[in-house]
């Protein structure tokens, strides 16, 4: 089976504050971006790659995989305004004969061998889609723009979802194609939203989500 990774680094990152895109914020020595690609194109199960780069930043995104030696990589291309935007660029220079699509947060360096393992099994189980999440621990609550406590919200059976997110290919591409005026803030959601049965395995807390330079640091303290 054919599996393809979208990794997807078109984001601003505005909350680091920096005078680049986050993928090429520094995690260590390297680019953000350099983690998951270099982890990807290791990765047993994944057998092509398409990187979405920020508009403009194309090149050096090329030029790292060469230096990284990610032998994968089978197009970059540029992303756009939303993320859903950015998976549709990269699904263009999916192979038609993909049998699963694999999109991952470049925004997450420390997606493993094993997670990407726990959401392609399901694949085989019949499911259209696999996502990684964590159960929510904490109690949470609708606040209101006064700082009020509008409600509380059961937690029960509220899961954290993550990335790397696992669904049949033709299944994917008809769900983000179809579906282009839902809010759905992951890949999964356009998936569930045209219909589709996503199943959910655990995640990993290392797929933090690196937002702030504090994730950057924590991150990088992992590694
Ligand atoms: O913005 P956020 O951190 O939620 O983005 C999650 C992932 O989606 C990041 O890896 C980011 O680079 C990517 N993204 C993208 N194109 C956008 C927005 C986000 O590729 N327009």
């Amino acid at each position: 089976m054919s599996v393809w990774a979208i990794l997807v680094a078109a984001g601003r990152g505005e909350r680091l504050g920096l005078d680049r895109p986050k993928a090429f914020a520094n995690l260590g020595d390297e680019p953000l971006l350099a983690e998951s690609l270099r982890r990807l194109d290791a990765c047993p199960w994944v057998d092509a790659i398409v990187v979405v780069a920020p508009p403009g930043w194309e090149e050096p995104a090329i030029l790292l995989a060469e230096e990284e030696g990610c032998g994968k990589v089978r197009a970059c291309v540029a992303g756009g305004a939303e993320r859903s935007d950015s998976v549709r660029a990269g699904l263009a220079e999916v192979a038609d004969d993909a049998v699963v699509i694999l999109v991952h947060d470049a925004a997450r360096p420390l997606v493993t061998d094993e997670v990407v393992e726990r959401v392609l099994a399901p694949l085989s189980e019949g499911w259209d889609g696999a996502v990684p999440g964590l159960a929510v621990g904490d109690t949470l609550k609708r606040v209101g723009n006064d700082g009020g406590v509008g409600e509380t919200v059961a937690r029960d059976g509220l899961w954290a979802v993550q990335t790397p997110q696992a669904f049949a290919a033709d299944t994917f591409r008809r769900a983000l194609l179809s579906d282009k005026l839902s809010q759905a803030t992951d890949c999964a959601g356009h998936v569930e939203a045209a219909g589709g049965r996503v199943k959910v395995v655990d995640g990993d807390a290392r797929l933090l989500k690196v937002t702030t330079e504090t994730d950057l640091v924590t991150v990088a303290s992992w590694l």
